[in-house]
């Protein structure tokens, strides 16, 4: 269990000296006793989800066949979907890994895999529309001009389009396709956009491209200049949020199901039955 009163006097000064991602201010904005036991605290995780290990396969996945793509060799769709396979019974560790919606087979989680692979191998061949510049490529930025709110993520590819512009792809392997409007105000692509300016220039056009590989569907964003400054804006009120955070209070929903901390963590009880809880809003990390 958690010194939780004890260890929250020293929270302040150690989360001051952080990196900072998106993801991590996520689970802030989501619940900040989450992020007190991933980030301040540190604790231990010794699982993950069936969504986590799933979204972090077909990720890998994908980073070799764009690998081989790279090279010139495009294997073919059975030979990766093989890897994927696998790789899968390899790995797959049912002590370490978690299934929470019980009801549901864990072959289905494997077939999601595998249909996720296939749409986007089905819609990129032969694989010449752009060309990969980067590959879990990880980013290292500041949002000012100090050095002061440093931030980081990795990026699953760079790429150039025909038409000269540099494109930012995500892999998604959630069900859920957000609507046109949520990705024009999403914010980790964007950062990642900030992140990437000094490497290629302010001025390069850029395409923010989201592939939600279960669905087949791919959507694209753009930003102004404006709504990068803004988001800067935004992002360093939220990191000055996270350091005058002393409290770190749990916020409990249906999402407790799928947390690491569910174990320890005491508001965990007062969450939403796990029978209700809809699917986590995204597979991947
Ligand atoms: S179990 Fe729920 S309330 Fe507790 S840390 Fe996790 S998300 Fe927050």
């Amino acid at each position: 269990m958690i010194r939780f009163e004890r260890a929250r006097a020293a929270a302040r000064v150690r989360v001051m000296s952080s990196v900072y991602s998106h993801s991590g201010l996520s689970s802030f904005e989501n619940c900040p006793r989450q992020f007190y036991f991933r980030y301040v605290e540190k604790v231990e995780v010794t699982s993950e989800s069936i969504e986590a290990f799933l979204g972090k396969l077909v990720h890998e996945v994908l980073e070799r066949l764009y690998r081989f793509v790279g090279e010139g060799k495009v294997p073919r769709l059975p030979r990766v979907l093989e890897r994927y396979e696998a790789w899968w019974h390899e790995r797959l560790d049912p002590a370490r890994v978690r299934v929470v919606r019980s009801e549901v087979p864990i072959d289905f989680y494997r077939e999601t895999g595998a249909r996720c692979l296939s749409n986007h191998y089905r819609s990129r061949y032969p694989f010449d529309a752009e060309e990969t510049l980067g590959l879990e490529e990880m980013v290292h930025f500041s949002l000012d001009e100090d050095g002061r709110y440093r931030m980081r993520g990795v990026i699953d590819r760079i790429a150039r389009a025909r038409d000269g512009t540099l494109e930012i792809h995500d892999f998604k392997t959630g069900r859920r396709v957000p609507s046109q409007e949520r990705l024009d105000q999403d914010r980790q692509l964007a950062l990642y956009q900030i992140g990437l300016s000094r490497r290629y220039g302010e001025a390069a056009p850029v395409r923010l491209v989201w592939h939600y590989l279960a669905a087949g569907v791919v959507r694209t964003s753009s930003r102004t200049p404006e709504a990068l400054q803004a988001l800067r804006e935004q992002t360093i009120r939220l990191i000055d949020r996270v350091e005058a955070e002393h409290e770190f209070e749990p916020r409990p929903s249906a999402l407790c199901a799928w947390c690491e901390f569910r174990e320890i963590c005491p508001a965990a009880r007062s969450a939403s039955p796990r029978a209700s809880a809809p699917a986590p809003p995204v597979l991947a990390p």
